[in-house]
């Protein structure tokens, strides 16, 4: 079930906790447009002519994008590649962007079936701290605006753990997040990041480390309120209501082929992984000269079976031995033997050929992972 993932690399303002790719000049936003129109012809083949199932705008802020610019890569899109007519269409968008006008656009002169809305918080004094563009009532506008227009499928991101959620303002966003029943959430614990602001108000004693109590806390509080509103915890940060998972995301953690395109994207084909040059400038410059800047690295059999353990212990169909077997005895043998201590304390659950993280065991899935890894 291929996809194809469009990177958008810019935003208005820097949110201080961010280390995506992207630029605050939106100089050159046009010519990074046809760039990636160049670029959907340069990769045609990458994907050996399977049907899309999903296509992502991701970013930055795909929702700086205008009609006619969206209009360009669509058109661009149906004449490079064959995409499935059920195929699942998401654009980012922050809530500022989303303005009742620019929601008609998207409904009537786009494709676009799924908007992923960058809310992370309800309330000013996060959003504020977070250096968010927009406000709480932006975030609530534009809700309300998306669902009068049409848009039912909505995924909406969310933030916990900062300092300026204490557990009532989580349990706010969430109450809210139900009230608009929302069919996916999105939920990030924050984290630190080196290169970012907030990485530099840390380190320099300026800012509070994450408090890992309270992180721990807040994502308890999630999954026993989202379960609660039958909400499936489908992937650790991931939760669905009716079966509504992002297509486009479980590929990825399905280990299926996709297409990157546009600066720092990844692009996965089963056997190799390749990845764009992060650069805006750079890579305008070369795929105008009709190269795509691009590092490739081939998979060896233990990065295969790190990222399949990594990324499928995270969901709730875990890990699979049958899969784990294609790889050869001797890593089931590494798996039972590294998965032994962490079934005895309740950790991991086994049931025939599958291993699962615990409700417990979600807290802790990182460094699980890591102990299992070759
Ligand atoms: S979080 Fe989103 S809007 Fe904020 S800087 Fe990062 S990519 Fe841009």
């Amino acid at each position: 079930m291929p996809g194809l993932y469009l990177h958008i690399p810019f935003c208005k303002q820097a949110c201080h906790y961010c280390n995506f790719h992207f630029s605050t000049t939106l100089r050159q936003k046009g010519a990074m447009v046809e760039a990636l129109l160049k670029e959907l012809e340069l990769q045609q083949g990458y994907l050996g002519g399977e049907e899309i199932q999903s296509i992502y705008f991701g970013g930055g802020t795909p929702s700086l994008l205008d009609t006619a610019e969206l209009e360009q890569i669509f058109s661009k899109i149906y004449q490079t590649h064959r995409v499935a007519p059920d195929a699942e269409i998401t654009l980012e968008a922050n809530p500022d962007d989303l303005s009742p006008e620019k929601l008609r656009d998207l409904k009537n002169y786009s494709p676009i079936n799924r908007l992923s809305i960058g809310i992370q918080s309800f309330a000013d004094a996060d959003l504020r701290w977070m250096n968010r563009a927009h406000t709480s009532g932006h975030a609530r506008s534009c809700l309300d605006d998306a669902i009068a227009k049409g848009f039912h499928d909505l995924t909406i991101d969310l933030i916990y753990g900062s300092p300026t959620t204490p557990d009532e303002v989580w349990a706010e966003n969430l109450r809210l997040a139900f009230e608009y029943e929302i069919p996916h959430l999105s939920c990030y614990c924050l984290t630190v990041e080196d290169g970012t602001a907030l990485g530099t108000f840390v380190r320099r004693g300026h800012q509070p480390a994450v408090d890992e109590d309270r992180a721990a806390r807040q994502f308890e509080m999630l999954m026993i309120s989202t379960a609660e509103k039958g909400y499936q915890h489908y992937e650790i940060s991931n939760f669905a209501l009716r079966g509504r998972y992002a297509r486009h995301n479980t590929n990825y953690w399905r280990a299926e082929s996709y297409l990157g395109l546009g600066p720092s994207s990844h692009s996965f084909d089963g056997i190799s992984r390749q990845w764009n040059v992060a650069n805006n400038a750079q890579y305008i410059k070369q795929i105008s000269e009709g190269k795509v800047p691009f590092e490739r690295e081939v998979l060896t059999q233990d990065q295969r079976y790190n990222e399949y353990v990594m990324t499928s212990l995270r969901t709730m169909w875990g890990v699979d031995m049958g899969m784990i077997r294609t790889w050869g005895s001797n890593f089931e043998q590494h798996f039972k033997t590294q998965a032994q201590p962490f079934l005895e304390t309740g950790v991991l659950v086994q049931t025939e050929q599958t291993f699962y993280l615990s409700r417990a065991g979600k807290l802790l899935a990182d460094r699980v992972a890591m102990e299992l890894f070759v």
